[in-house]
């Protein structure tokens, strides 16, 4: 590796905050769960707790991200979260397992309260991998779970009225989010799981990157997860997850493989680093974690026996990640 590369490299993991996670780890042996923003941090305690009350690893992810989707005051998952231009409210959501690579997901879903649990039914219940729109909420009413009408939904009337001014090709503001939760349990084996509203305002039908395995999630039961927040467009086109996972495959610290997997999009995408928004997590075998945004201020919980924090994720520069400083040959 050039000098000036292993530089940027190290300079962009011992510059920010970050250096808490690199350093950090959970004990040997010990269950670690991280997932996406601060509102992830309940559902943290929720998986540990679930763990120490001998519920399975999928009981730990699913039982966290029902956490947040119930938080009525989220506005980017669960029910409550960002409708799309037409008022309603369509959510994403996956779930996979390690040890087996099995996988589930439920996109554009409508009037469903727990997406998250919608997808691990598809998963065990059916011999697919994802259903969509009408297919999945009819499947979950099917399965039990909870429902609301979908047109008790149009709730959100002023932010709908705001939002239908959004159209794909507007640059979105702050105005999604995603609960990406991964856990590590006490035998090594790893599963994680996704859920959101997605793009407040999107066109109805939209999905994005987090139901789709490999790009909002991917787990390997022998290498690590990774989870992602941020612009799913920009995330779908390079299976980022996925790339994140690999990046530690080959050897690299989780929060390294983040900050890589974001350098290497930029390298190659057209759009300003500025527009990317490109934020993931990724824990390792080893207990080690990490995060990076391609901008400041992605924040991420950690939850072990020992702690349960937020913590700053890298954040990259546009300096960073511009022509030069993305280029990863
Ligand atoms: N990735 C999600 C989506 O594009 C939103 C987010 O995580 O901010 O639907």
């Amino acid at each position: 590796m050039p000098s000036t590369r292993r530089q940027f490299l190290t300079s962009s993991l011992i510059m920010g905050t970050s250096i808490q996670s690199v350093r950090a780890k959970a004990a040997p042996g010990e269950p670690l769960i991280v997932s996406t923003w601060p509102f992830g941090k309940a559902g943290n305690d929720k998986a540990l707790d679930t763990l120490k009350n001998k519920g399975s690893l999928l009981d730990a992810v699913e039982q966290g991200i029902r956490v947040v989707e119930s938080d009525e005051k989220n506005r980017s998952v669960g029910i409550t979260g960002l409708p799309n231009a037409a008022g309603v409210v369509q959510q994403d959501a996956c779930i996979m397992n390690g040890s087996d690579h099995n996988a589930g997901s439920v996109a554009a879903i409508e009037g469903i309260l727990h997406p998250i649990t919608a997808a691990r039914r598809v998963m065990e219940n059916t011999p697919h991998v994802m259903l969509v729109g009408d297919g999945a909420r009819e499947f979950a009413i099917r399965e039990g779970l909870e429902s609301i009408k979908v047109d008790s939904q149009k709730l959100h009337k002023e932010w709908h009225q705001k939002q239908i001014q959004l159209i794909p090709n507007k640059r979105p503001k702050d105005n999604h989010d995603t609960v990406a939760l991964l856990v590590l349990d006490r035998k090594g084996h790893i599963a994680g799981g996704c859920s959101t509203s997605g793009w407040g305002g999107k066109l109805p039908g939209r999905v994005g990157d987090s139901p789709i395995i490999g790009s909002g999630l991917y787990v390997d039961n022998e290498v690590g997860a990774a989870g992602a927040t941020g612009l799913g467009e920009n995330v779908m086109r390079y299976c980022a997850s996925f790339m994140v996972v690999d990046y530690m495959r080959q050897g690299l610290h989780p929060e390294e493989a983040c900050v890589r997997t974001i350098q290497r999009i930029a390298a190659i995408d057209p759009k300003s680093a500025a527009d990317l928004h490109l934020n993931f997590v990724a824990l390792d075998k080893k207990g080690r974690f990490g995060a990076a945004g391609s901008g400041s201020g992605f924040q991420y919980s950690v939850t072990t026996p020992n702690f349960s924090k937020v913590f700053e994720g890298s954040a990259l520069s546009k300096k960073d990640i511009g022509p030069e400083g993305g280029n990863t040959k």
